[in-house]
């Protein structure tokens, strides 16, 4: 299969809009509706779990969607003692990893089941979620066939619970690929999908000393992986705050030059300047910032609306967001899910409650049942300067600027450090190009929404305090698993 040109192909989707594909999905999907999953540590030899703990769904937390057993700081060690690179040529690891890719796609119903029950996800995510998962097993596969360079030898790979398949299936697949042993620890909140994922991978012919599988909490399985001088490198997706007292760790305990790959967070921006065609700026607005309820690190933020069309402009996007239907992800007509854990959305309300208090919000909706649900909220801010965090999840931020302002507010997204994502929706060329040469972000998008990096097209990744690179999903990626890595790492 192709890696690049025309011939190149991503995976398979469904047809959300067309009724038979609806229902191949929901005789699926239905078996998994009331299943009860688990997740325990897979150690190849053994695993003694002695703590059980109960997930529920974030949408209906009388829902138990099945429990894990968390490894402890001896399980870690007892992995990395049994750890072993995984010596197959090129060719074969290849083979296995597209023949995983496969059977991702066969088991596609209690995927999207496990992953709507135990992390929110509405169909539409649900399905990025399987297809981005299986681009990164047969993109790294393709380019498993033409490295020339040995593993590091042992990969801890930390992945994020928001995209629980994606994610944790992108940095495995990479480290396997190049040929590494794969410590890898899920999301404490998404275990149950990662070990559906690693029993996949198993089945497809990883062996089980290269892929183990540690759930557990940050504290104990992390802590454990990012001290151990076993480890010869570290993928992770998560927070700023986190990569950086993994690579405190890491420089404390390891070899010098122990890579870190770190994705990490975003202070998102968007500039709707007045040549913008409002319906499609309004479309892409409610995608970039309200899609997985907001819960992306490429979100959208803050954007920024040109004053002279601001009124008109910010009416046409509250009442699109009014039309959005916040619910059950289960259901077809969802568009909005739950937050991933109640601490969350109380801690989004009570910054919103701050906003409200200060005459800022907007526009703001109503919550339904008994779920972690937070409405899509609009808040007026001066700019993207009194952002003083990232809200993961479904709260916009709108400032408006002046025509001749353009440059105060780019440098005002510049200043903030982070250089994720950036969204842009102007017809006149010559301002697209002014803007897109004075951004410092990874991934800036024009005309479009700012979400959904597809795996070959658009290698994802930020710089400053969004991560390290390289971009995930690109040509120069697996590289920095091996121990010869090319000599440009950014792309
Ligand atoms: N790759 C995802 C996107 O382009 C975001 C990844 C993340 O949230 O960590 O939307």
């Amino acid at each position: 299969p192709a890696l690049f040109g025309p011939d190149r192909r991503n995976s398979r989707g469904w047809e959300l809009t067309h009724g038979p594909d609806l229902a191949e999905i929901e005789a699926a999907r239905a078996p998994h509706r009331a299943a009860r999953f688990e997740a325990v540590p897979l150690i190849a030899g053994t695993a003694l779990p002695d703590e059980v703990l109960e997930l529920r769904n974030p949408a209906d937390p009388r829902d138990v969607v099945g429990t894990v057993s968390p490894a402890s700081a001896a399980d870690v060690d007892r992995a990395l003692a049994a750890a072993r690179p995984w010596d197959a040529d090129p060719a074969t690891r290849a083979e296995v990893l597209r023949r995983a890719a496969d059977l991702y796609e066969d088991h596609f119903g209690a995927i999207f089941a496990i992953v709507a029950r135990e992390a929110g996800k509405s169909l539409p995510d649900a399905v990025g979620e399987l297809r981005e998962a299986v681009d990164f097993l047969r993109y790294y596969a393709g380019q498993a066939e033409t490295l020339d360079a040995p593993p590091r030898g042992v990969f801890a790979c930390i992945s994020p619970w928001n995209f629980p398949l994606a994610i944790f299936t992108g940095q495995v697949s990479a480290a396997l690929a190049a040929g590494n042993a794969v410590l890898a620890k899920p999301a404490e909140q998404t275990p149950l999908i990662a070990h559906y994922a690693v029993g996949l991978l198993h089945e497809a012919g990883v062996p089980r000393d290269a892929l183990q599988l540690l759930p557990g909490d940050g504290a104990t399985v992390g802590a454990a992986l990012t001290a151990d001088p076993r480890v010869n490198g570290v993928a992770f997706t998560g927070s700023t705050e986190t990569a950086r007292i993994i690579a405190r760790s890491m420089a404390e305990n390891m070899a010098p030059g122990t890579p870190l790959i770190a994705e990490t967070g975003g202070l998102n921006a968007m500039i709707v300047d007045s040549t913008a065609l409002p319906e499609q700026a309004v479309r892409d607005i409610l995608a970039s910032s309200f899609q997985s309820a907001g819960q992306r690190c490429s979100a959208l933020r803050c954007l920024y609306v040109q004053e002279d069309i601001a009124d008109g402009f910010l009416k046409m996007l509250t009442g699109a967001m009014a039309e959005l239907r916040l619910g059950d992800p289960w259901d077809f007509s969802t568009d909005v899910g739950p937050l991933i854990e109640a601490a969350a959305k109380e801690d989004f309300a009570a910054y919103i409650a701050k906003a409200r208090a200060e005459g800022r919000v907007i526009w703001e909706g109503d919550v339904p049942g008994a779920g972690h649900f937070l409405s899509p909220t609009l808040i007026r801010v001066p700019g993207i300067a009194a952002l003083e965090r990232e809200i993961f999840g479904p709260v916009l931020h709108v400032a408006t600027f002046a025509a001749d302002e353009i440059d105060a507010v780019i440098g005002a997204i510049n200043a903030t450090g982070y250089g994720l994502t950036f969204g842009l929706h102007s017809r006149i060329d010559d301002r697209v190009q002014h803007v897109a040469d004075r951004l410092a972000v990874g991934n800036l998008y024009v005309n479009r929404n700012q979400i959904g990096a597809i795996v070959g097209s658009q290698p994802f990744g930020g710089e400053g305090l969004s991560g390290t690179g390289p971009k995930a999903g690109g040509p120069h990626y697996l590289a920095r698993f091996t121990a010869r890595p090319a000599p440009a790492l950014a792309d």
